[in-house]
């Protein structure tokens, strides 16, 4: 959504932060709780491990942080569902674009939240059901068609992970950009898209060291995109689409670590320019600035049509509950912050 201040058009982006349960082994380790949730909205981040994270933080906004919505450790999967993006399935039904991401260091939660697992199915899941389950409320005449794309952005790579193979080429054609040759699986109903979505994250690149676990540099988009017929006010049939995109952001960490060098040293690292041109994009929008530097990377270009602009955007941010993730966490904690 957008609003007028100040003769400028800001892109409101709605912010929450999901705090994970602690885990067996940060338990066994004996970690502390450093994250406390109150009042549904307000963050405090209650431990500081040494004398620079106090610092740090103090010269940040103070320790104590309100978003659209924090989840506590208890939430579950269909609470953050409907109160982060069940709107925004409503606005792709009416033909507007929309996307979500997740945010947060590797182990924070971002894959849990949007693809989950069999028995908790996240964002990703419930999304796709609620588009079924709103398309059958509407109209019962076959009107509504619903495709899914889903794909990989590594290294500065677009991968189709429906359809594993060659890179995919972005071009720029009348609809936008657009990857030539991505899947478009049509989907008619739910009960196919959990196993298809767990085979394409299968599908993602791993890391040649960790052959079992997705590469922490890996963005994974799913594009669910509905289609459906109208007519006007002279009673001309005219198409409308509407498309939400889904996004498990690559880990944090490393862009944190690149943030901090120069932008020469990260020419060759590809590593997370990614993200970083995600931070621009998004520190514009909500500046307000007229330029948003949509082409400095891949991901920015693919989901061009679906930030900013009239589109609402959701950032999800996932963050762990243990001191020995302190800074991680206030690293993200206060990136969302300013995404606010
Ligand atoms: P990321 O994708 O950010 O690297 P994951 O989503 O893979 O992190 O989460 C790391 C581990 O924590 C996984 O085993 C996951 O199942 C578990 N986990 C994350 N969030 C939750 C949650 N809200 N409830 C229960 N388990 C969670
Ligand atoms: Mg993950």
């Amino acid at each position: 959504s957008e609003s007028e201040k100040g003769g400028k058009v800001r892109s409101r982006i709605m912010v929450f932060v999901r705090l994970r349960p602690m885990n067996k082994k940060e338990k066994e380790g004996g970690s502390r709780c450093c994250v406390r949730i109150a009042n549904c909205r307000d963050l405090y981040l209650t431990e500081f491990p040494n004398e620079n994270d106090y610092l740090r933080l103090n010269r940040l906004r103070g320790r104590h942080f309100t978003f659209d919505a924090a989840f506590p450790d208890s939430a579950s999967q269909q609470l953050v569902y409907s109160t982060s993006t069940s709107e925004l399935v409503e606005g792709v039904l009416q033909g507007r674009n929309g996307s979500v991401f997740c945010y947060g260091a590797t182990g924070a939660g971002k894959t849990y939240t949007m693809l989950g697992t069999v028995e908790n199915p996240g964002v990703m899941v419930l999304a796709i059901k609620d588009v079924f389950r709103k398309i059958r409320q509407k109209s019962c005449d076959g009107n509504h068609v619903v495709h899914l794309s889903y794909l990989e952005v590594y290294n500065e790579t677009v991968r189709d992970l429906l359809s594993p193979g060659r890179p995919l080429v972005l071009r720029e054609d009348k609809q936008g950009i657009v990857a030539a040759g991505l899947t478009q699986y049509r989907a008619y109903s739910t009960d196919e898209v959990m196993a298809l979505l767990q085979q394409g994250n299968q599908n993602r690149t791993t890391e040649p060291t960790r052959a079992n676990e997705t590469s922490s540099r890996s963005h994974a988009i799913l594009q669910v995109v509905v289609e459906y017929r109208v007519r006007d006010a002279a009673m001309n049939i005219i198409n409308r689409v509407g498309k939400l995109s889904l996004i498990d952001l690559a880990g944090s960490e490393r862009a944190l670590a690149t943030d901090q060098r120069t932008l020469r040293s990260l020419e060759g690292a590809n590593i997370n320019r990614s993200l970083l041109a995600l931070s621009s994009c998004i520190n514009a929008l909500v500046e307000g600035k007229k330029h948003v530097p949509y082409r400095n990377s891949k991901l920015t270009q693919l989901l061009k049509d679906s930030l900013g602009g009239t589109c609402n955007t959701v950032m999800i941010a996932n963050i762990s509950p243990s001191n020995l993730s302190f800074g991680e966490t206030q690293n993200t904690v206060h990136w969302a912050d300013r995404a606010k």
